[in-house]
């Protein structure tokens, strides 16, 4: 399967996701970090944008609450390259009834090479990582030749 070499740029398009019993911490962590995200591009879930803007002032594009279809869109710019860095503090306690839509969101975040934090520790090890101050350039599936590929052999 051959790559396309696709460019995080200096400054990233970061999306921020929490689930209910997590967005106190959400909020609490771009407080901690909020002159590094202030040097990029916000976007997120319509409740944890709107609660992080009223909260730290930074903004942030809302989309779509969570269940109401926010995390797929979050996945879909991912696939049209417009967000390149996550930050999801999902609640792992808690069932969610969108839980199709998180896999799908986790997975698509797989497919593109994104970096993807989780829980607190690891946004805390990708935030103050050098790589945030540069370019980063990644391996991504060559979608064009994986159609004309599938399209011809199948
Ligand atoms: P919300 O969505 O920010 O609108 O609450 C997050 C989620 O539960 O996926």
């Amino acid at each position: 399967m051959d790559f396309l070499t696709l460019t995080i740029g200096k400054q990233k398009n970061i999306a921020l996701i929490a689930h209910d019993q997590k967005k106190h911490e959400l909020i609490q962590w771009c407080e901690t970090h909020k002159e590094i995200l202030k040097g990029h591009f916000l976007c997120g879930t319509g409740t944890t944008a709107r609660m992080i803007t009223e909260a730290t002032g930074l903004p942030v594009k809302g989309y779509n609450s969570g269940p109401l279809g926010g995390d797929q869109q979050i996945g879909a710019k991912i696939v049209e390259g417009r967000v390149d860095f996550v930050i999801f503090f999902s609640d792992p306690l808690t069932a969610q009834p969108h839980d199709p839509d998180v896999k799908a969101l986790l997975r698509i975040a797989q497919v593109y090479d994104i970096p993807i934090a989780n829980n607190k520790a690891t946004a805390d090890f990708l935030i103050t990582s050098p790589l945030m101050n540069d370019e980063y350039e990644h391996n991504v599936i060559n979608f064009h030749q994986n159609i004309r590929e599938r399209a011809s052999t199948l």
